[in-house]
């Protein structure tokens, strides 16, 4: 076996698009109505399909999913603290931060990276108004349990639901568990508004609330009855949104066939330990493929197993590295917290390339690029170069 670099670089994704054609379609009554946004046709359309594809009755639509979870947060008039995880992306933490909430950090399970539900309860002080959990690559955190301590400490409950688009757990949207849900549908995403969120939730009531906070609190031409801001999904995002939910089920087929491949090849390699889920996924997403390198039993680190795969042009990432909690920006302010799980994991953990139009071919040179690097392959293994 010889592996080459390749001639083009191999990034982590690959933004989904729908064909040309189809997306020009769907614009081309812009053209007739001249509505680009403020709730216009394809937004309601849009609205519609979800709503179906959630089976929820309340989903508010938002221009991106950092901004839906602002609202969640205003809308709910969250106060205090609010217990979350660390490993996640950066805007889980700064929504709260920027509300002028404190973020209490939880650590994290080592079997899929969601937040502890066990080490919850001893993080809730008077002052605890939330919690915020993750599901944390397409993996469900333990919905029930968590709907549970919030209910018996009377918590609000908001899950950051921007990586699970399309997960089913007993059988029914992810979307269902909490007071509210926010989904991203960033370019970078499983799927895709170009920029895009959705506020999935049960209550009617929030709906007339987020509305107003997204469109600057206005009520009528006369009355502002909130301090909002400007977060409307306009007509193109819409129009995408569309497209892309119609190739939405490939998109899913095409990542599981490779994610299959990642499994078979990485299981055998000593040191590479693959998530384990114990939720009752009904249906998973693939959004992401992320591997924990173990130093000790793979022979090198995280890093330099990243260093060698971008000599053959293959862009994993260090995703989530580093915690939230120890981003510059917060000035040292965590140090202290106990998250050591979440710390060894940002430490260890690298994110494969996986997307819909990925040829299966990159995958099986990526595992073999890992199994080469292995420093205490069995001998039975094929190893190249050695
Ligand atoms: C992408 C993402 C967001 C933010 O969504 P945008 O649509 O990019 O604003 C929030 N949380 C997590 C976990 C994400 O991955």
């Amino acid at each position: 076996m010889h592996l080459n670099k390749l001639s083009s670089p191999i990034l982590v994704t690959q933004a989904v698009l729908p064909s040309y054609q189809s997306y020009i379609d769907k614009i081309k009554q812009i053209w007739d109505t001249h509505w680009l946004t403020n709730q216009g046709a394809l937004h309601q359309e849009f609205q519609n399909e979800l709503k179906n594809f959630f089976d929820s009755d309340h989903v508010t639509l938002c221009v991106n999913g950092h901004l839906a979870l602002d609202l969640a947060i205003k809308a709910l008039r969250l106060k205090g603290e609010v217990i979350t995880t660390p490993f996640t992306f950066v805007s889980t933490t700064h929504a709260l931060t920027m509300n002028n909430l404190r973020p209490v950090f939880c650590d994290i399970k080592s079997t899929d990276y969601t937040i502890d539900e066990e080490k919850v309860e001893a993080l809730i002080t008077p002052e605890t108004s939330a919690i915020l959990a993750v599901h944390v690559y397409g993996f469900p955190c333990a919905v029930e349990k968590l709907e549970s301590i919030a209910k018996r400490h009377n918590l609000r409950l908001i899950f950051d639901a921007a990586h699970v688009f399309g997960v089913e757990y007993n059988g029914r949207s992810i979307a269902n568990y909490g007071d509210i849900s926010m989904f991203s549908f960033h370019a970078t995403k499983v799927f895709n508004s170009i920029e895009g969120g959705a506020l999935v939730y049960g209550n009617p009531e929030m709906e007339k609330t987020l509305d107003l906070f997204k469109n600057f609190g206005i009520a009528n031409a006369e009355q502002i009855t909130e301090i909002g801001l400007n977060a409307k999904m306009n007509e193109f995002q819409a129009a995408m949104g569309l497209c892309n939910l119609e190739g939405f089920d490939s998109q899913i087929n095409n990542r599981r066939r490779l994610a299959d491949i990642y499994c078979d090849r990485l299981k055998q390699i000593p040191g590479i330990v693959l998530p384990e889920s114990s939720a009752k996924t009904t249906k998973a997403n693939f959004a992401y493929f992320p591997i924990l390198v173990d130093e000790t039993s793979y022979g090198i680190t995280r890093d330099v197993l990243f260093d060698k795969l971008a000599d053959y042009n293959v862009f994993a990432r260090k995703y989530f590295y580093p915690l939230t909690c120890d981003s510059e920006c917060y000035n040292g302010l965590y140090v202290g917290a106990e998250l050591e799980t979440a710390r060894y994991t940002a430490q260890r953990i690298l994110t494969l390339p996986i997307y819909g139009s990925l040829d299966s071919d990159i995958v099986t040179m990526i595992c073999d690029i890992i199994q080469a690097n292995c420093q205490y392959a069995p001998e039975t293994m094929c190893i190249p170069g050695r």
